[in-house]
């Protein structure tokens, strides 16, 4: 996996997301695998985790609650 800003080689880890949603609710995603630029620190997902992530937001959205901590390894 390459970065998309500098192109330098991307390491595999994980990180936290943190999505404030139209309907004022806080998502949190935890644990969710990603690629991260050994140079710059820029974040890249694959397109399955893109895609588990919307469906993630999508039902957060349903909930209609303030704060929403979601663990990305259990909820996938
Ligand atoms: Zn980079």
């Amino acid at each position: 996996m390459k970065c998309i800003k500098c192109g330098r080689d991307a390491y595999h880890s994980r990180n936290t997301e943190a999505v404030e949603l139209e309907n004022g609710c806080l998502l949190v995603i935890r644990n969710i695998p990603c690629y991260k630029c050994r140079e710059c620190d820029e974040i890249l997902y694959t397109g399955d985790v893109v895609q588990q992530l919307e469906q993630l937001t999508a039902m957060a959205k349903r909930m209609a609650q303030e704060l929403i901590v979601v663990d990305y390894t259990r909820a996938a």
